[in-house]
């Protein structure tokens, strides 16, 4: 056989590099929705709106009332690797905000159009900035701006000739972002949503600031819905370690429905967990099989030193098995029988 040479190594550019990393933290639309509305919800807000074009592609704008982005901050806000979240490595152990990584907002600007409006307490004005690849693409302008931040993502993929056309294709991601905003809608109920299409009069999601859960979750998802629910709760039983904490709302054996809807948070973190989803169908389908596509809402607390939050954000087996890998497993596994135990004795009582 004819050997031969070795194909010489290079450095990537840093844009090739830059561009590619963009692409996993930012896959879809829906993706840059979630992060943008983790921020507003980091920065403590009241009420969050987004608007969408075009399925995300055209146009993505989250506006929030929070506490807003320093006038100085503006020039590194869109680096990679810049954020307020976390300093150390061990600040990560007790992590409560949603964000640390600091790479959404400069991934956006590596594949779309980033504009950012901000206002900070006590100023009279805003300032309005555009974004390009990290940087800013112009100083910071004054302009008239309510309290909060609005940021704009324009022309998202414009840049992955491949992506975009795969995401034409397909049915576009404004069910899905709509599905998200109502699931952080029933979680966050001292946070009021709205989510709606350019242009469109009428919000496909709407929510108002409440003190009932039940409330809220009549008021995303239906009456038929919300009717049907009963509400559950777990703790642990041992005082002494009292740290496992469910609440929620799951349906019961007069729902029915052709589609599970499972919306599960573990601390305050909407999670995919497979592992738990399939308990759940399985108690379901055990106790009530006419009534086997359940509606549940779950919201867990357990103890921030059980949680590694950081498992890379974007990778479609990790977010699968998410709840799994956050948590140490000999707690999930514990409080899994727990979660069952409750839910069928929940389930039975009424059935
Ligand atoms: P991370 O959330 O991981 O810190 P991001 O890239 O999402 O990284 O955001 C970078 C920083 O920008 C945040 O740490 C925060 O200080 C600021 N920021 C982003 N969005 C908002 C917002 N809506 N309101 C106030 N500050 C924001
Ligand atoms: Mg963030």
């Amino acid at each position: 056989a004819v050997v031969k040479e070795p194909p010489k190594i290079h450095r990537l550019d840093e844009s090739v590099v830059n561009r590619i990393a963009a692409g996993e933290v930012i896959q879809r639309p829906v993706s840059a929705v979630k992060e943008l509305v983790e921020n507003s919800l980091d920065a403590c807000s009241a009420s969050i709106n987004v608007v969408v074009k075009d399925g995300g592609l055209k146009l993505i704008q989250v506006s929030d009332d929070g506490h807003g982005i320093r006038y100085e901050d503006l020039p590194i806000l869109c680096e990679r690797h810049t954020t307020s979240k976390l300093s150390t490595f061990e600040d990560l152990q007790g992590i409560k905000s949603m964000g640390f990584r600091g790479e959404a907002l400069a991934s956006m600007t590596y594949v779309g159009h980033v504009t950012v409006t901000t206002i900070t307490k006590g100023q009279l004005h805003g300032y309005r900035v555009s974004y390009r690849d990290g940087m800013m693409e112009h100083e910071p302008k004054p302009c008239a701006a309510v309290k909060g931040t609005q940021i704009m993502i324009e022309n998202l993929f414009y840049n992955m000739t491949a992506r975009r056309k795969t995401l034409q294709n397909s049915a576009d991601d404004y069910p899905k972002i709509v599905d998200l905003l109502s699931r952080f809608a029933i979680h966050h109920i001292n946070v009021s949503f709205s989510c709606r299409k350019h242009g469109a009069a009428r919000s496909d999601v709407h929510s108002v600031v409440t003190s009932s859960r039940l409330d809220a979750i009549r008021s995303v998802y239906g009456v038929s819905v919300a009717r049907d629910l009963m509400k559950i709760e777990a703790s642990d039983n041992d005082p002494s370690s009292s740290v496992f904490e469910m609440t929620g709302f799951i349906s019961n054996s007069n729902y029915v429905s052709k589609k599970i809807t499972m919306v599960l948070f573990i601390n305050d973190r909407l999670v995919e967990c497979g592992a738990l989803k399939r308990a759940i169908e399985i108690v379901y389908a055990a106790t009530l099989p006419k009534a086997s596509k359940p509606f549940v809402y779950m919201s867990t607390v357990l103890p921030l030193e059980h949680v590694d939050a950081n498992v890379h954000p974007t990778k479609r087996e990790v977010q699968i098995f998410l709840a799994v890998k956050y948590y140490n497993c000999s707690c999930l596994l514990a409080n899994d029988i727990g979660l069952l135990i409750h839910l069928i004795s929940c389930i039975t009582s009424v059935v």
